[in-house]
């Protein structure tokens, strides 16, 4: 079965041998310490327990599984999920709200992940619920969620400038592409995904700091040549920090055309 995983996720492609047994291992621990537990009547077998203990230990590989140690279930949801929130403003006013996820990490608490959408996610380069969800525990290891994990500094160093530099890019990019938009097109709609698709990270990114992170650290693993093209400073601090290069060993994009003047 572990041969058949490797397999259908692009997110290994660029481990070798010794590097994909190393992580197994990992799994095999992960998966002694923590507890996959199946909500709403979904069924959790080895397939499941084994997709999710080597995607969330993908991104620890080289750092060790300590910073999931705040922890010990992981919730699966067959799809995704309601989450009724309450949250108190600064005057004192409650504001309820509801939302439909596809995946959470509480700080000291479970990760919970829809094992609709993980199964989605092979067919989406740059979607990983799984990393993305672990990214998020990584960054809480680190003291406070703020987009700075555990250990950057020491591993990967300026790794707050440059996150914050490329979370400003992004969020300059985002806002150029929105005001392109022709008036006629719904921005909610498919139609708008043209202009989307030039961002190389989904929009969701420009929630805050947080979620860029996140966003960016699921891009990092399953389409890193897109994110390298569209952010290479953060994309090298990435690949410090997780000590991998998920480029190695997979297909480029597409070649330039190198005739060509680079654009200004
Ligand atoms: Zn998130």
């Amino acid at each position: 079965m572990l041969a058949e995983l490797r397999a259908s996720w692009y997110e290994f492609d660029h481990l070798d041998e010794a590097q994909w047994q190393r992580l197994a291992g990992l799994a095999a621990r992960f998966l002694a310490a923590k507890r996959i537990v199946g909500a709403a009547g979904f069924e959790v077998d080895e397939t499941v327990r084994w997709t999710i203990g080597l995607l969330a230990c993908l991104p620890v590989l080289e750092l060790g599984l300590r910073a999931y140690s705040d922890f010990v279930d992981v919730i699966v949801y067959p799809d995704r999920f309601l989450v009724d929130r309450s949250q108190t403003d600064e005057a004192g006013v409650v504001h309820e709200s509801r939302d439909i996820l596809s995946g959470e990490a509480m700080d000291l608490g479970p990760v919970v992940l829809a094992w609709s959408d993980i199964l989605e996610d092979r067919e989406r380069p740059g979607a990983c619920v799984i990393v993305h969800e672990f990214v998020h525990k990584l960054d809480m290891a680190g003291g406070s969620a703020d987009g700075v994990p555990v250990g950057a500094e020491s591993r990967s160093p300026g790794w707050r400038r440059v996150l914050e530099a490329s979370y400003e890019e992004f969020c300059g990019r985002l806002d150029a592409i929105e005001a392109a938009i022709p008036a006629h097109v719904d921005p909610e709609s498919p139609a708008a995904d043209a202009w989307y698709g030039q961002l190389g990270l989904d929009p969701y990114a420009a929630t805050d700091p947080v979620e860029f992170f996140a966003v960016a650290g699921e891009a990092f693993f399953s389409d890193p040549w897109q994110l390298h093209a569209g952010f290479p400073a953060l994309f090298e601090a990435m690949q410090r920090y997780f000590g991998q290069d998920p480029r190695q060993g997979t297909d480029g994009p597409a070649a330039p055309d190198r005739d060509q003047a680079p654009a200004a």
